[in-house]
């Protein structure tokens, strides 16, 4: 869909492979702020620098050229004279890295008397078809902003870089991306109930990074995503240590329960606040764990509510009812053996009563110790006919074939 209608001769060629970067978002995110605040009347001054900018790009008669001249070079100028103001370091790389990009965007929101539908970045991102998004470190530590949920409904996006944001979660719109290969989370704060089951409506995903998070476990449906080549979970070793304390023990002790103040609480309010339909309709649609951004199924608007009030429920992994996320439950650990390459590693799974926490376990637990009969078998095979040949089968193939040459 063209959003900026118009636009021919400068564009660059759209059909090779499209990254958003950072400094892209934050220039969109400062533009959209200044907007707002032109609108409140509480800032004019900072929306007059993006009709400078436009200005200053459509003063080069032709970008390339100017480019090599050193756009950046007239920014730092204009920076020194104070009339661009200091933080703005995203600006700069943006003049240098996409100026194309950058006026083409500046003259089709600075218009006036439009009628613009959505936010400045969705229509950026809409117009761009991006296959890749990086927005690494975007964040500081301790910023209370969130994610911008249009970078989800861009559904071209292959590969999503979201390094060192000091992510607590992550929103339940990432199942949106149905043509993820590759979600990168690396250096973050995650835990194991901040990352959302709609992760597994990711048909395609193939490569996930959760290095260096807060993990105590991987997530207990990441077993259900068969098409995963890849879970890097390195880092997070303290937390996954404490975990592997239950390796031995035996099923009861690997089921804890998670029963909280909160819950008295909740039963007082509800006295006097019974629940409303629609958020019984919601609950139910999360409880089916079907993908309800499938497009068709529902509402757009509907669709964002039930995204937006997702992560208020913890969802059974045995049962599949969805209960609120104050409710007492049971944390429920098993262990894979082996897994992705790794020779064993641990799930953590929510479970609403002490018989579904069980009717996870149960299995889990024979499985486990099949398999890892299984890997004992094999390993003291390997040594055997280590101590026998003096060498591993596959170093004596080789020397083998190399004899044979
Ligand atoms: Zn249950």
């Amino acid at each position: 869909m063209c959003i900026y209608p118009g636009e021919t001769s400068t564009m660059p060629d759209t059909t090779e492979r499209r990254s958003f970067h950072s400094y892209e978002y934050l220039c969109i995110k400062r533009f959209q702020e200044d907007v707002l605040a032109k609108q409140e009347n509480t800032n004019e001054e900072t929306y007059e620098l993006w009709s400078f900018v436009k200005k200053l790009l459509e003063t080069m008669k032709d970008l390339h050229v100017s480019k090599a001249s050193g756009l950046q070079g007239i920014f730092w100028k204009f920076r020194f004279d104070k009339r661009i103001a200091t933080d703005l370091w995203y600006l700069a790389v943006a003049l240098d890295k996409c100026p194309h990009t950058l006026l083409e965007f500046l003259k089709f929101e600075l218009t006036k008397d439009k009628c613009h539908l959505g936010t400045p970045l969705s229509r950026y991102l809409s117009r761009h078809q991006f296959q890749e998004i990086h927005l690494d470190g975007i964040f500081k530590f301790y910023d209370r902003s969130s994610l911008p949920l249009e970078i989800f409904k861009c559904d071209t996006v292959e590969v999503l870089s979201l390094k060192s944001n000091s992510l607590t979660s992550l929103p339940p719109d990432i199942g949106r991306l149905t043509n993820l290969r590759v979600l990168c989370l690396t250096d973050n704060c995650l835990q194991n109930a901040s990352i959302p089951f709609t992760l597994t409506f990711c048909k395609n995903l193939t490569h996930l990074y959760l290095d260096n998070n807060l993990l105590d476990a991987l997530p207990g449906f990441l077993l259900s995503m068969p098409q995963l080549d890849t879970v890097y979970r390195h880092g997070n070793h303290n937390y996954f240590k404490s975990t592997f304390m239950w390796y031995h023990s035996d099923i009861h002790a690997r089921i804890r329960s998670t029963s909280t103040r909160d819950e008295v609480l909740r039963k007082q309010k509800k006295l006097h606040q019974p629940s409303r339909l629609q958020d019984l309709a919601v609950q139910s649609v999360i409880a089916s764990k079907e993908n309800f951004f499938e497009p068709g199924l529902f509402p757009g608007p509907l669709v964002d509510y039930i995204a937006r009030e997702y992560n208020q429920y913890h969802v059974c992994h045995y049962c599949n009812s969805a209960e609120p996320l104050d409710r007492s439950g049971y944390k429920v650990f098993t262990f894979k053996t082996p897994y992705l390459g790794n020779t064993c590693v641990p799930f953590q799974h929510w479970a609403c009563s002490y018989q579904c926490a069980e009717d996870i376990e149960r299995p889990a637990h024979a499985e486990q110790r099949s398999d890892s009969a299984q890997l004992e078998l094999a390993y003291a095979a390997y040594i055997s006919e280590v101590q026998c040949t003096g060498r591993p089968r596959n170093q004596r193939r080789k020397r083998g074939k190399c004899a044979l040459m």
